[in-house]
Order: C-alpha cells, then structure tokens, then sequence
C-alpha cells in the first residue's frame, strides 16, 4: 500500500499528462491538471488556421498542435497506444492501421473517458510559474485563466505537494542556422506552420531535414510544387541525386549557403533558386514557468541535471518531467515513466541517494560523450529504448513493452526508411500477421 498520498499539479493535458494523471491516482494520489489550451489531446488536436508566414525568429506560440492536414501516424496503431488501453479500430472512425491524426484524438478523448480523468482536467488554465516553497517540499504553482464572463485574464496560486511536468515539446520550433539566409529574398517557414501542400504550388521548395515531418511533408508539397530538394546531413552522396518515383524530388546535402540572388547552395556543390525553405528542423525543449528552484536548465537541448530523463536529482521526487525522450514509442513510455513517478512520490518505489543520481547522471553524459554523441542528442533513445523501457518496468515490478510491440516498432522504423511513400498503405502485406496475432490476444486478455 502507498503511504503517502500527494496533492499533485500535473501541467498538460495531452497523452503524457492524461495517463500521468491517471497513475497518479491510481496510486492514491489527488492529481489536478493545468490545460492551457480548450480540450484535452494536445498535439494531436488539429489547428487548421497555421500561420503561413511564420517568421525564422523564435517563435513561442499558444498554437498546441503542428500537424499537417493528412498526417497519418507514423506507427501501427497497435504498437502506439497504452499498455493497457489498445489502440484497436471501433466499428465508426479511421480502421487503419496507420490512421490520421483526428482518430488518435479520437483514442485519446476515450482514454480520457475510460478512466474519468476529464474532471481532473482544469482547461483554459496556463501555468505560468512554479516556484519551491520555503519548506522546500512543496510547490507554488501560479497560474493564469480566463476570468469567468470576461475576456479577461485573472492569475491565481495554489501550493502542491509535487508537480509533473508534461508540457510537451512540440511548441518552440528549432531553426536551422543557414549563412546568408538574412539576405536571401524567399520565404522561410518550420513545419510546425505547415497544414496542406496547395500555398506552394508551382513553387521550388527546398525542405532542410529528413526526419518524419521532413520526409511527409517533401512528398506531400511535391504533388503540386514545381520541384522539391531535400537538404539532409545524413545524404551519403557526394553528388545530388534524384529520388526515384518522383519527377520532382531531389536529395542533396546539408545546404552551404543561400544568396542574395535567391539560389540555395548545397555542400555537395548543386544549387537552386528557391521560393521557399521549409525547416523540419525539429523542436527546442522550454519550460517558461520553471523558476531556478528546479535545479535544471535547457543548454544545447539537453535538459539537465536528469535523473533517467525523469528526475532532478536535488528536487526529486516532488519535481518530475514525463516525455522528454525522443526517438521512442511515446506513449507506452509515457505510461512507464508515469507510473514510476506515482510509485516513487507514494514511497512505494525507493530512489537511489541525491548523490547517487547526481553520480548516474554524470556517468550517463561521460558515456554519451565518449561515444561522440552530441549534447542535443542527450534525450534520443532510438537503440536505448526498449532498454530504458525495461529499467522503467523493473522499477514498477510489472512487465515492460511486450516482444511483438519492439518487434513491430522495428520493422516500422526500418519500412519508413526503405519504402517513404507507402510503407502505411502496404503494411497488410502478411509479413507483420504473427505479431499482429500476438497483439489482438494480449488486448484480449487485457479485455476480460
Ligand atoms: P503534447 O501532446 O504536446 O501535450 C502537451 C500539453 O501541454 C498541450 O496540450 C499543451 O497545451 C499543454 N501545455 C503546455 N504548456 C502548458 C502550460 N504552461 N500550462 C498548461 N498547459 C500547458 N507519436 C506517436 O506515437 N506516433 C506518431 O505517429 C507521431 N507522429 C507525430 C507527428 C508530429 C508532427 C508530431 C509533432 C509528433 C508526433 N508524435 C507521434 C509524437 C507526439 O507528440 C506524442 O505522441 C505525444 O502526443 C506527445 O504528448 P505530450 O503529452 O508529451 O505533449
């Protein structure tokens, strides 16, 4: 049994927030979540109305989601969802396998259903500080809301026992520097702003990134655009090179330079004259109500000191943040991780000493650095995933990922990479069907 039940501010009410309110309370904990926006869902409510001039400066925005108009998931629908809630197809809705955005809104406003979590949810409530009270246990959490029948906003505090940090990190887009862009004429725009391909008809698009967001949306804009170069730093070619299936599409290398004239300069030595550079350059990590009192700063997109991407040694366990690693099965993780904290803040589950953290944490960047891993990268699990996924289970003695999910998110990764264009659409082909047996039978046993 817990012994100790904590009033906790969870801030976000997107996947991350909603399944760390739910284990928070299952744990015997009061959880209030802080949603500055309307609904629950987060990145996955679609905003239709981007901003199409988006400027390269930072940019904070209020905007929640970045989804482009036909996003699809870029997993299978039964590796993505919770552990314990399947993700499967309802008779109404997207049945595919890999569906758009709206039915993952969808599975997320059920989730919220399911396990009552909607009237923990305040909407319309923005964090704006949170600072450590004198005590140094708890937490003052102010934040600012519409006041009722005005347009108004009113500010507020309230003290917390712990505070879970689950604000996303999808909102400040991450600009590639390029030399002499100051004085190129064209447009620039981060994909965060992108919705649907049309505004770039006719158009030479040059596209910096070649993660996801970079390879959907190169193909999506090039149905209309006149051509499409992608500028990626992992191109193994010395030369540019033509994609095949598209009459438009070329890769490149990194870009070297844009000019006055309004060509783009490639590394390779190839050059166009472009209308526009879309950066899917990826997003920065931000925590602007995070007062010095958390002990962690951002530098180079490393949030640090973190204990597993989780805890800052000298606050933990009251201070948490929830999905901060990359390259990952977000929402399992998000689980495993939220059921950690839970357990850890009732005193169900032990930490190692502050020093001890503080002696992992360093351990863990020497290694990174001894493998030249850079400093932005800190949070990218991709190979260490599932590794750190069993750690996170051992921790809560329950099981981790199930085989046929590492299995599955395997092969996606590897279809993504070989087959871009339609690795959803062919996913059906019977080579997956032993693991999507082996899913539909552990839901079903989760089911009874
Ligand atoms: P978010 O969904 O960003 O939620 C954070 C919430 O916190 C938001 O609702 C925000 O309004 C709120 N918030 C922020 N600051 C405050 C504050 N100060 N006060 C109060 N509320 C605040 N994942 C997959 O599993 N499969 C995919 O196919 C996939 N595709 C993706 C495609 C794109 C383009 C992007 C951007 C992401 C994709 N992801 C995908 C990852 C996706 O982000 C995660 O699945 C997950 O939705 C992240 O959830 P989150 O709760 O951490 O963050």
């Amino acid at each position: 049994m817990p012994s100790r039940s904590l009033r906790v501010a969870v801030i976000g009410a997107g996947a991350a927030g909603l399944v760390a309110a739910r284990e928070l309370r299952r744990e015997g904990h009061a959880p209030v979540v802080f949603e500055r926006t309307d609904g629950v869902g987060g990145t996955w409510v679609y905003e239709a109305d981007a901003d199409a001039s988006a400027s390269p400066e930072p940019l904070v925005t209020q905007r929640r989601s970045n989804l482009d108009a036909s996003l699809r998931t870029n997993l299978p629908r039964e590796c993505m969802g919770f552990l314990d809630f399947p993700f499967v197809a309802g008779p109404d809705g997207d049945t595919r396998r890999f569906p758009g955005h709206a039915e993952v809104l969808r599975y997320l406003q059920s989730f919220a259903r399911r396990f009552d979590l909607d009237g923990l949810v305040r909407l319309e409530t923005e964090v704006v500080r949170v600072s450590r009270e004198t005590s140094g246990t708890s937490w003052r959490v102010r934040y600012s809301r519409k006041a009722s029948g005005s347009e108004k906003r009113e500010t507020d505090e309230e003290v917390f026992d712990a505070v879970v940090i689950c604000n996303g990190h999808y909102s400040q887009p991450h600009f590639a520097d390029v030399a002499g862009v100051d004085a190129w004429p064209g447009k620039q725009l981060h994909s965060t702003s992108y919705r649907v391909p049309e505004p770039f008809h006719g158009q030479v698009v040059v596209v910096i990134g070649c993660g996801p967001s970079g390879t959907d949306i190169s193909r999506d804009i090039a149905g209309v655009a006149k051509e499409v170069h992608l500028a990626s730093r992992w191109s193994l070619s010395a030369t540019s090179e033509k994609l095949p299936g598209h009459a438009n599409m070329w890769l490149h290398s990194e870009i070297d330079r844009a000019q006055e004239d309004g060509s783009v300069v490639f590394h390779d030595g190839s050059r166009v004259k472009a209308d526009v550079i879309m950066h899917c350059t990826g997003y920065k990590y931000n925590f602007p109500f995070l007062t010095n009192d958390a002990t962690v700063s951002v530098d180079d997109n490393c949030v640090d000191p973190l204990y597993k991407h989780v805890f800052p040694p000298q606050v933990a366990p009251r201070l948490s943040f929830i999905g901060l690693p990359l390259k990952v099965v977000p929402f399992p993780l998000f689980e495993l991780q939220s059921h950690w904290v839970a357990g850890v803040l009732s005193g169900r589950f032990k930490l190692p000493s502050k020093d001890e953290m503080v002696r992992d944490v360093t351990a863990f960047h020497s290694r990174l650095a001894a493998r030249g891993w850079p400093r932005r990268y800190t949070h990218r699990l991709r190979d260490r995933e599932f590794e750190n996924e069993d750690w996170l289970a051992e921790q809560c003695r329950r099981g981790g990922p199930e085989g046929w999910r590492r299995e599955m998110f395997d092969a996606a990764m590897q279809v993504m990479v070989e087959r871009p264009e339609n690795y959803r659409d062919e996913w059906d082909g019977g080579d997956y069907d032993h693991l999507l047996a082996q899913a539909n039978r552990d839901f079903a046993a989760h089911c009874q």
